[in-house]
Formats: structure tokens, sequence, C-alpha cells
């Protein structure tokens, strides 16, 4: 039975029971008091039943209509995306339908506006997310260290730069307290001290040293580097401190760069003035007619000429060596015949070898020995390795000129091997550094200490290619080159 209905015959019951009542009442009407009080009572309460019920029967069949049209109603709102449809209720029923459709229908609007909000929330926590992690994928990028810390000192940012120099894991580090991760004190002390400070508009900018580690694996020590670190205060919407960006700029470079720098020029300088100052001696020994016969003043001229020409060779390599390192040399690539620069160098350094009955043996493999690569160029270290070996070899000494070509790496390789000093092992770290002598050597040979360090920029630089040297003390030296045969790369512009 339906709930309208149950209502109905509960209500008849109870008008049934008022009629009951109301037949007590009616004994004060004469005919009905001539009647037997159980007669009375079923007559005025069965009439006053029947007609309740006749009348609520259907207000109960209307109320059960109402109620299951509501519930349509209600289903065909809910899945209905555009206008809401019509309710068409019981004429009876409908104040109270039209206030529950009224509710219904704010409820649905309320619905769809809060579904457009958490559309349009869901749209945005998507594009903050896109954001969050491009910052992210930029902060990783950045080769300068990125490190966040809140109010209380806890870590909320950290990029991999960070943890590299600082020395901890930034997934792990990350919400946990800074000294827990950072051992440098000085360190944590300026990051403080900045909070502390609450200065928003000013950033300071502090050269700090920081022992970084080797990498995971490399059993080199620490290195020591340098850097600029600016540190910001950042605050919240209530002008607090909210926390405080730190920024660490590796300097370590630059600094070694201008001491590189600032020890050229000073070599340099040193270097031409010794030149310098023996052709001025020798022009004011000549002024003051100190030269007394034509044969002291011939000697003096040689001299004179010597210096002048070492003088024209050490700016030549300077020129050389510098334009190599700034990238603006212009190399003239072709079909270079390593027999032919072999031959050349031997003709030219004979005289030489010959007065110091040094013997100069070639050992050419009997197959095609050409490169792609700048003749001039490779000639410059083909006579600088074989003028070097007979300069550093005592007389009666022996120097072996080799070239052969490797197949398995596709190179030409020379090599010119000496009877000579032998170079001392703590110089060798050191000879294809500018200016570079071996100290107990300056006074075997005269030389510009730049000779060698232009054929490793000729060679690595310039062919891509491998130099290098094997010695003993007093034995003797080799020194080597593979060059490619065919040029891959591009040509320094
Ligand atoms: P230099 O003009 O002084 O020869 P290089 O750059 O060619 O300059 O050589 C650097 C230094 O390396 C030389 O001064 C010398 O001390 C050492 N050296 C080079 N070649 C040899 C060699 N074959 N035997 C011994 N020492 C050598």
């Amino acid at each position: 039975m339906r709930a309208g209905k149950s209502a109905s015959l509960i209500l008849a019951l109870i008008v049934s029971a008022v009629g009951v009542a109301v037949s007590f009442a009616a004994t004060a009407v004469p005919w009905m008091a001539s009647l037997a009080p159980p007669a009375r009572f079923l007559l005025v309460g069965g009439a006053l039943g029947l007609v309740t019920t006749a009348l609520l029967l259907p207000l109960g069949a209307a109320i059960d209509r109402t109620v299951s049209r509501l519930r349509s109603y209600l289903e065909a709102t809910g899945s209905s995306e555009g206008k809401p449809p019509v309710f068409y209720g019981s004429r009876w029923m409908r104040p109270i339908s039209t206030a529950f459709t009224g509710a219904v229908d704010q409820f649905r609007a309320r619905e769809r506006a809060l579904n457009n909000d958490l559309r349009e929330m869901e749209i945005r926590c998507r594009v903050s997310e896109v954001e969050r992690r491009q910052t992210e994928a930029v902060l990783h990028a950045l080769r300068d260290a990125v490190l966040v810390t809140n109010a209380f000192g806890d870590i909320v940012v950290a990029n991999e730069s960070a943890g590299l120099i600082l020395g901890f894991d930034p997934t792990e580090a990350i919400h946990r307290p800074l000294e827990e991760f950072v051992k440098d004190s000085r360190f944590c002390q300026l990051i403080r001290d900045t909070s502390e400070t609450a200065n928003f508009a000013e950033r300071r900018h502090i050269e700090h040293e920081i022992e970084v580690a080797a990498p995971e694996g490399d059993a080199a020590p620490g290195k020591t580097r340098f850097f600029d670190v600016t540190l910001a205060c950042i605050e919240n919407h209530k002008h607090e401190v909210a926390g405080v960006v730190t920024i660490l700029h590796d300097l370590t470079r630059v600094r070694e760069i201008s001491q590189m720098k600032s020890d050229f020029v000073s070599k340099a300088s040193h270097e031409l003035r010794t030149p310098l100052a023996s052709i001025r001696a020798y022009v004011e020994m000549l002024v003051d007619g100190e030269a007394g016969d034509e044969d002291s003043r011939q000697e003096f001229y040689r001299t004179m000429q010597d210096e002048a020409e070492r003088l024209g060779r050490l700016i030549d390599n300077m020129l050389n060596i510098s334009r190599i390192e700034a990238g603006i040399v212009q190399i003239e690539r072709e079909n270079v015949d390593f027999k032919l620069l072999i031959a050349r160098a031997v003709d030219s350094l004979e005289p030489h070898a010959r007065e110091k009955k040094i013997s100069l043996i070639t050992k050419l493999a009997d197959v095609d020995l050409s490169v792609e690569g700048d003749s001039d160029m490779l000639y410059q270290v083909v006579l600088n390795l074989m003028s070097n070996a007979v300069k550093y070899t005592p007389d009666g000494g022996r120097v072996t000129i080799a070239a052969d070509s490797d197949n398995l790496t596709r190179c030409v390789v020379f090599s010119v091997s000496d009877t000579g000093l032998g170079i001392p092992p703590d110089a060798m770290g050191h000879l294809f550094e500018k200016f570079y002598r071996v100290e107990n050597y300056k006074r075997v040979a005269k030389g510009t200490g730049l000779g060698l360090n232009l054929c490793k920029h000729i060679v690595e630089t310039l062919h891509h290619g491998q130099i290098g040297v094997e010695s003993e003390l007093g034995m003797g030296s080799k020194f080597w080159a593979l060059i490619p045969m065919r040029y891959a790369g591009s040509q320094a512009a």
C-alpha cells in the first residue's frame, strides 16, 4: 500500500473514533437518543468514517501521484544538462510541489555552479602543475646552485647543483633543517643572518670558499671552489620573513683564467725583455765604440741578429697560440704528405745536426702517410719536435724520426726519439705549458718555452689529434703525435 493511502486510512480511523465520540454527544438529539447506544455509535461513527474516507482517498492518491512525479522530476533534473524539465504536479499539492521544485531548482543551479568552479579549479591545478614542473626543470638545469630555506631554516627548494656543491641529496633534504645536511657552518650562519636582518629591499653578495667533494666513485680529493653567494630575504603577505633564497655562482674558472692571464703577461714580458735587453746592451757597446775591430763588430751584429730573430719567433709563437686559443685561426685544409714534411725538416736541420755530429735517422713506413690538414702548421710541429731533439741531445747522439699509419685509429703516427738528456719526472706534466722550460736545460740551448705549447694546439685543437711524450732521464726522450688522416669536425672559425 502506498504511503498516501495508508495515511488516509489512519486518518479515516481517527475520524471514526472522533465520530464515536460525537455519537455520545449526539444523545442530546431526541431521535438519536432513542436509538440503542451501539446503533448510535455505529451510525454516527460509521457515517463520519465513510465521509472522511471518501474525502481522504483522493487526497492520498493525489499525494502518491505528486510524490511519484516529484521523483521523476528529480531524476529528470538530475540527468538533464540544459534547461530543467517542467514539473506537472497535482493541483491540490501545487503550493508544496512549487516550493519543493523551487528548492530543487536552486539546489541544481548551485550544483551546476559548483561543478563549473570545480572544473575551473581542476584546469588551474593542471596549469600550475605544468608550471611547477617547468620551474623545477629550469632550476635543475641551472649551473648555479639555488637553495631556498623557510623562516625556520628548513630546506624548501634545492636544485641539483646545490646538492652537488653542498654535498647532499636534494630529494632527501626537502622540509628538513639546513644544518642537518650542510656541514659548512659559516654558510649556514650567512643564511641565518640574512633571515634575521629581514631586509627585503637589498640582496647580499658575499664571496665564499667551499670544499666541493669529488663526484661519487671518483677517488680524487675534494677541491676548494670560490663562489659569489647571493642572499635575498623573501617576505610573506604579512610582511614577515618567509625565508631566504641563496644562489651560488661558481667563480673558480673566472679566477683561474684571470690568474692565467696575469701569469701569461708577466712571463711574456719577462721573455720579451731578455732578448731586448741583450740587443740594447750590444747597441750601447757599439755606440760607445767598445767593439774596436771589425771582427768584434761582426760578432756583435750576429748576436743582435740572433736575439732579434728570437724576439720575432717569440712574438710569432705568442700570436699564433693566442689566435688558436681565441678560435680565430683560418687553416688551409689540404692533403699533406708527412714524408715530404719530414724530408723538408731534415734538410733544414741537417747542418745543425752535422755541427753536433748527431745522426738523423728516418724510418718511414712504405705506405701512404698523408693527412687532411694545414701543411704549414704541421710542418711547424715536425720541425719543432726535431729541432728540440737536436738541441737537447749532446754531441755525437742520435735522433730517429719515424712515421707510420695506424689503420685502427685511421691516424698517421709520427715520432721523434733522441738519445739526449731526457726529461726529469717532475717536469713531465708541465712540458706542454706556455713558457715552461726545464730549469737546468736553459744553459744547454736557447728557447722560448712556447714551441711545445704551440705543437699541442696545432695537433689537438686544430687537427683533433693527440700529442705526448715518453722519457727517461739521461737516456733520451720520444715525442709522438697522432694525426687523423681524415678531418672530422668543424674548422676553427
Ligand atoms: P724551447 O723553445 O725552450 O725549446 P719548447 O716548448 O719547445 O721550448 O720546450 C719546452 C722545454 O721542454 C724545453 O725548454 C726543454 O726544457 C724541454 N724539452 C723539449 N724537448 C726536449 C727534448 N727532446 N729533450 C729534453 N728536453 C726537452
